[in-house]
């Protein structure tokens, strides 16, 4: 399951979950102020469409 990393916009706490794809960026509050205002940070971390990965698993 990938990492994402988020930012909050009201109050710039910056957080990493564990999200599956299906529900990447849905419902997520901030946990310093529970605003809703997040917004994704791209990491390196991040698996892209383009690339092969061995051995990290297709999903077709
Ligand atoms: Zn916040």
């Amino acid at each position: 399951m990938p990492i994402y990393e988020y930012s909050c916009q009201e109050c710039g706490m910056r957080f990493e979950l564990l999200r599956s794809f299906q529900d990447s960026d849905a419902g997520i509050l901030c946990p310093e102020c529970e605003s809703a205002r997040i917004e994704r940070v791209l990491s390196a971390f991040s698996t892209g469409g383009c690339g092969g990965g061995a051995g990290a698993g297709r999903f077709t």
